[in-house]
């Protein structure tokens, strides 16, 4: 365990102060470990994944941050698979689908673990990493034990493990079932995803998309350009209102939001953290002022704010 650690260089936003504490676990057994004891001595501990969907505090992060390359797998020949929470959804997909298994393909360019991906049941192109999940093996208020997926409530880029104050739990691994596939196929649609993704993202750290899609039909119906598919479905994309509210490519200081996809926040130069979260707010204000919807934030802040 080391004191003081700068997390800019573990969080794809590269900005943010210092973890108190920080440890870094290889094995599901020192995952389960270092938070079996913290949760005992009445901590919290924050886990950290491949840091793509959070804003660390400038402040720091008080207590223990546990940086999770867990990376274990194994698969069995009808499709079961176990997975360890560090693993990379990049590596999940490769290694289930050499083997004949399928339904990861969307996950491919999604660059976070399989815990951080449950944290808010990441996804794309209408999947999303809560399907094909029959168990997950968590350590919860201390004690370790596998849970069925219901315990997670997930829904839209949610789950139990985003609600406020944050639960003491950690997810150690999962076991999926995966339907069959041919693997030619899954790889071209997994390059075709990629394809898409590379024309759309920016090449600057981000955190990804940073607020989520909003809901509402009354909203999606008052836009005349928003897309018909869309409108009929009623979702706003975040993208969509921030453009609306002219904050594209809009800059503070050294972070602001993207310019091909106006929902992706930009460490443009030597950006902060706070610079991020005064970005978010007077979009967030001035969406509110246009079109009565509070946008909800997608990637989590974490520490003193
Ligand atoms: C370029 C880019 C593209 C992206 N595209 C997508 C996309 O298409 N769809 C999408 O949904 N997201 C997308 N994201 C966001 C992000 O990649 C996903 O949310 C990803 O799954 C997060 O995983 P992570 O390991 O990086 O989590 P982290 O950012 O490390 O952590 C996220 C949260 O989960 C908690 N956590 C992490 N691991 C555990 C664990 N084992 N147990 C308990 N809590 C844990 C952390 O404490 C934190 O609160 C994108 C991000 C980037 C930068």
């Amino acid at each position: 365990m080391r004191e003081n650690v700068s997390l800019a260089p573990f969080v794809t936003l590269r900005l943010g102060g210092k973890a108190d504490y920080f440890a870094e676990a290889a094995t599901v057994a020192e995952l389960a470990e270092i938070t079996i004891s913290a949760h005992v001595r009445q901590e919290n501990p924050t886990v950290l994944g491949w840091g793509s969907n959070v804003l660390p505090s400038d402040e720091g992060v008080p207590g223990l941050v546990v940086r999770n390359v867990t990376r274990g797998l194994t698969v069995d020949d009808e499709g079961g698979v176990v997975a360890d929470s560090g693993i990379g959804l990049q590596d999940l997909f490769l290694q289930t689908v050499q083997r004949g298994w399928g339904g990861l393909e969307y996950a491919v360019g999604i660059p976070g673990s399989l815990g951080g991906a449950l944290v808010s049941n990441a996804g794309a192109y209408r999947s999303s990493i809560s399907e094909f999940i029959t168990e997950l093996e968590m350590v919860i208020d201390g004690e370790r034990r596998w849970v069925p997926p219901a315990y997670m409530q997930f829904s839209y880029r949610d789950s139990i493990l985003r609600q406020v104050p944050t639960p003491r739990a950690v997810v150690l691994q999962v076991r999926f079932r995966l339907p069959r596939t041919d693997p030619w196929q899954s790889f071209q649609e997994a390059r075709e995803y990629q394809r898409q993704r590379i024309s759309k993202q920016p090449p600057s750290p981000s955190a990804g998309s940073f607020f989520k899609n909003v809901t509402d039909q009354s909203v999606a119906n008052s836009l005349p350009a928003l897309p018909l598919a869309l409108k009929e479905k009623g979702i706003v994309p975040a993208g969509f209102l921030i453009e609306s509210v002219g904050m594209k490519g809009f800059r503070l200081g050294g972070v602001g939001w993207g310019k091909r996809h106006a929902n992706f926040m930009l460490n443009l130069e030597r950006g902060t953290a706070r610079q991020v979260a005064e970005l978010a707010e007077i979009t967030k204000d001035k969406v509110f002022r246009a079109y009565g919807v509070a946008l909800e934030s997608e990637v989590l802040y974490l520490g003193r704010w």
